[in-house]
C-alpha cells in the first residue's frame, strides 16, 4: 500500500520537511501549532474539505491527508504567520 502513496506523503522526518519549504522545493502550507491536538478544513470553501482532526505524534508534526498543510508542534511559533 505505501508504494502507491504519492511522493510527498512518504515518511519523513520534520527538518526534512522544513528543509523543503525554506528552499521552496515545495508549496506546503506550514501552521505552527502549540497543541497536539488539530483539525483542518482546507483553504476556504472552494479548496475545502471535510474537517479533519489529527494528533501531532512522535516526529513533531502531521501532515494533513486532504490538502498539503503540514502541522508542526511549536509552542514558540504558534500564532505566528
Ligand atoms: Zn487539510
Amino acid at each position: 500500500m505505501a508504494s502507491q502513496l504519492p511522493a510527498h506523503k512518504a515518511p519523513r522526518s520534520l527538518d526534512d520537511i522544513l528543509e523543503a519549504v525554506n528552499h521552496r522545493e515545495e508549496t506546503l502550507d506550514v501552521v505552527f501549532v502549540a497543541n497536539r491536538n488539530v483539525s483542518c478544513v482546507g483553504s476556504g470553501p472552494a479548496l475545502g474539505h471535510p474537517k479533519v482532526f489529527y494528533t501531532i505524534g512522535e516526529p513533531g508534526y502531521v501532515e494533513c491527508m486532504y490538502c498539503d498543510r503540514v502541522f508542526v508542534l511549536d509552542p514558540e511559533r504558534a500564532g505566528q504567520s
